[in-house]
């Protein structure tokens, strides 16, 4: 545990639920843990009983050992009953990928806002300027011009639409103004961004139970970046705002995050992802008292070695940061000779 990790609290200390297994962690609400096979290895999603079903939220990659995981759920945690509708927070493979299999096999209705279900759409039909191929010119704009590195991510452009292969062709609206009522109670929607284009969290009063997404997780920062299909984006000042959000929430809320344990301590949480960037600012500004490309940033940031996937975030990451900062006037961008744009602090009167 690491020292900002022991100001939460793990109600439910180191246990994890087992492959196709699931605990309950609230009143009607279960906890459900799916591999993935990247550095970050898990991804948690949620059964909510739902009258005589389950409202599913989230829903892993499309593997067959994911499936295979949920067919063990739905034989041995589902007390007989069907799932009835699915829920997505938001359109990441973890998170979507297997949508389109679970609604199908359940006659189920997918839940969605509508920028993330716009962006699945998109991103699982490879369309123009979402798809892998608009990551190279993207990078190689901001710096990457390692041709080694170039002609990996070039290997990499059905990636999307390997772990999300299909993606329901109809919707329900998740939307802010509107809470909805699983089961017994009414969950409140709470939007954010910087990390997805229209993340939804699912806040449930009665119960003191916000399902965070990867909003706010207890162990890692969320990712914030900047991809090409929305070039001047400025993640971080968005995805800070987002927190904002969660503030009004009470204080002993129980955290259920897609990563890592369920947790108390949400507002103590916020506060280290507001100190987490504030310094990770500080740091890129010091940096660019000479001009720095986004590439030029991603070792000051990430003081280790990156494989392809964690290196596509750690770019967007690093972009983010420098925009905030060139948002808010800290900074100015530049365009290089060699078609690079780089960011440089600007004269302050
Ligand atoms: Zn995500």
């Amino acid at each position: 545990m690491n020292p900002q990790e022991s100001e939460l609290e793990y109600p439910f200390s180191e246990q994890l639920p087992a492959t196709g297994g699931s605990i309950e962690v609230a009143p009607g609400v279960r906890w459900i843990r799916m591999g993935l096979p990247f550095a970050l290895n898990h991804v948690n999603l949620w059964l909510l009983e739902d009258g005589d079903g389950w409202t599913v939220v989230d829903c892993g990659i499309a593997t067959d050992d994911t499936r295979a995981a949920w067919e063990q759920v739905f034989a041995n945690e589902l007390g007989g009953r069907p799932v009835t509708r699915v829920i997505a927070t938001h359109c990441h493979p973890d998170h979507v990928g297997l949508a389109a299999w679970l609604c199908e096999r359940w006659q189920a209705p997918l839940w969605m806002t509508v920028g993330e279900y716009g962006f699945a759409r998109m991103m699982a039909a490879g369309l123009p300027g979402a798809d892998g191929p608009a990551m190279i010119p993207h990078f190689r704009r901001h710096g990457l011009t390692d041709a080694g590195k170039l002609a990996e991510l070039e290997g990499r452009k059905s990636y999307y639409p390997t772990l999300v292969p299909k993606v329901p062709e109809q919707f329900v609206r998740l939307s802010d103004t509107q809470p909805v009522r699983i089961g017994a109670h009414d969950w409140q929607v709470i939007t954010g961004f910087g990390h997805s284009p229209e993340h939804a969290a699912l806040y449930c009063a009665a119960l003191g139970v916000l399902v965070s997404g990867d909003m706010v997780l207890p162990r890692i920062s969320t990712n914030t970046s900047v991809f090409a299909i929305e070039p001047e984006a400025d993640a971080v000042g968005q995805f800070l705002g987002s927190l904002q959000k969660f503030l009004p929430l009470a204080a002993d809320t129980l955290v259920l995050p897609s990563h890592g344990k369920p947790f108390r301590g949400l507002h103590a949480r916020i506060a280290q992802l507001q100190q987490h960037h504030a310094e990770r600012l500080a740091e890129v500004q010091d940096a660019c008292a000479t001009p720095q490309s986004a590439a030029d940033i991603v070792p000051l940031m990430f003081k280790r070695e990156l494989d392809m996937h964690q290196l596509t975030f750690a770019m967007g990451e690093a972009l983010a940061h420098l925009h905030r900062l060139w948002q808010s006037g800290e900074l100015r961008r530049m365009e290089s000779a060699d078609g690079v744009l780089r960011f440089v602090r600007a004269m302050r009167h």
